[in-house]
């Protein structure tokens, strides 16, 4: 038998959705992160394709974190045929879970809201998978401990090393026939409010590494200060303030922001609204899992304590109803489904209605046109003129920026033989490739979708 190994970039490659990077070895077949295509329509076309590789030969599926972008491929990997564990920390699957089962929903709502609607040229639109599909996918998951090695086979073993990303994120380490092989994730930030920052690899080897933010430096922003003078702002103009939010991680590191400004006298009393059942699902689960943040239990619970956390749609059109002032934050984070469409199609068109978006917005999505300065803006088939104020916050990104990275990589004590930048888009992926021949002198290789690259020891 050959001691050989194979890596193939089957997403995020010169993109920064659909993670998914198969290694091949004589031994055992591994899949790590299985991510959806998301953004640009021709990108989320891919999605519907079949893998170009034989699924069922797949062994193990390792997932870094929970994000969709991560794992939402996995119910049609299923389908396609895979039949083994996926396996991840107890965090990262509770977020899976919760996404995946969300996403489901979220397809077969806009298949049957375009059946009924008629706005699709697909007759009957179908589901890209079911709530029952999601649930037969669950049943593959596998917990694995943070910081222990697992041994797979003969000569492969690895490891989930925390990575302060979101929730139960880790970077992954493998050993195959002695070559250490890194898989950073996402990587989270060195200061963060909810989460430690992340650990360091020591060794590569092989190096796959995320460049979302590989051109850029989050800017020093007085982030608690553009928040209270946005909200001073809507509460002056009577209006409303959303703010449209990733549920994982990023609403309730906004929550605590808020509770904290409202603590100071920051803020004023004015109703602050939670509206994301996949936040609330979240936010149980730092209540589950309370060894994986910062936050206490007693904060915690104040924290909650301060917000109107909605349970049902009938509450949502009373919060739209209500004409004080007031802050609403609510899912999804780049505008392209969730209840923030609701709330958007009722207010875009009013002046005292702010719109602040607080994270990565992926070319082809409705925030990157909000962000772009849109006239106009569709939902559901629907035109809606932009008349709110949009605003944009970027130092709340739950990714490491070029700075960071680079950090990052500053405890590796060898030369890697291979780095490969993953999950960025081309200008990002450019210039962290010069940053990192600059700071330490490796030559990178920026995969394309499908390249397959042979590791020989
Ligand atoms: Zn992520």
């Amino acid at each position: 038998m050959e001691n050989k190994a194979n890596i193939r970039f089957l997403g995020a490659a010169r993109e920064v959705t659909g993670s998914k990077f198969l290694i091949e070895t004589p031994e055992r077949q591994l899949l790590i992160d299985c991510g959806l295509f998301q953004g640009l329509k021709e990108l989320r076309l891919l999605n519907w394709q079949d893998l170009p590789i034989g699924v069922s030969k797949i062994d193990v599926v390792l997932l870094t974190h929970g994000h969709l972008d991560h794992v939402g491929y996995l119910p049609r990997l299923v389908k396609q045929g895979f039949k083994g564990k996926i396996i991840g920390t107890s965090p990262t699957l509770a977020i899976a879970e919760i996404i995946l089962k969300d996403s489901a929903k979220i397809h077969e709502e806009d298949a049957k809201k375009a059946n009924e609607e008629e706005y699709t040229k697909h007759n009957p639109a179908k589901p890209f998978y079911s709530l029952l599909e999601a649930e037969l996918t669950i049943k593959q998951f596998e917990a694995a401990n943070e910081n222990q090695w697992i041994h797979l086979s003969d000569h492969i073993s690895y490891r989930f090393q925390y990575n302060g990303h979101i929730l139960g994120a880790t970077f992954i380490e493998l050993d195959i026939f002695e070559k250490r092989f890194v898989f950073s994730g996402d990587i989270g930030r060195q200061h963060d409010y909810l989460l430690d920052p992340p650990k360091q690899p020591e060794w590569a080897d092989v190096l796959v590494l995320e460049s979302t933010y590989g051109n850029k430096l989050h800017p020093e922003e007085y982030l608690e200060e553009t928040l209270t003078q946005t909200i001073m702002e809507t509460f002056n103009k009577k209006g409303t303030l959303v703010i449209p939010s990733f549920a994982v991680e990023r609403l309730q590191t906004l929550m605590y922001i808020l509770w904290k400004l409202y603590q100071k006298n920051k803020i004023p009393n004015i109703p602050m609204v939670i509206d994301s059942p996949m936040g609330n699902n979240v936010l149980n689960l730092f209540k589950q899992f309370p060894d994986w943040h910062k936050l206490s239990t007693k904060d915690f619970k104040a924290m909650c304590h301060q917000f109107r956390i909605i349970q049902s749609y009938k509450e949502t059109w009373e919060v739209i109803d209500d004409n004080r002032p007031k802050i609403i934050i609510a899912g999804s984070g780049m505008v392209t489904g969730g209840r923030v469409l609701t709330y958007l199609q009722q207010l875009i068109d009013n002046p005292a209605t702010t719109i602040l978006l607080v994270g990565y917005q992926a070319e082809g999505t409705r925030g990157r046109q909000l962000l772009e300065g849109v006239h106009e803006i569709r939902f559901y088939g629907k035109y809606y003129p932009v008349k709110a104020q949009v605003k944009n916050i970027e130092s709340l990104s739950a990714h490491a920026d070029q700075a960071e990275i680079i950090e990052w990589l500053g405890k590796i004590k060898n030369i890697p033989e291979q780095v490969y930048l993953v999950h960025g888009e081309a200008s990002s992926l450019d210039a962290l490739r010069l940053k990192i021949k600059q700071t330490f002198g490796w030559t990178t290789c920026i995969p394309k979708l499908n390249d397959s690259f042979e590791v020989v020891p």
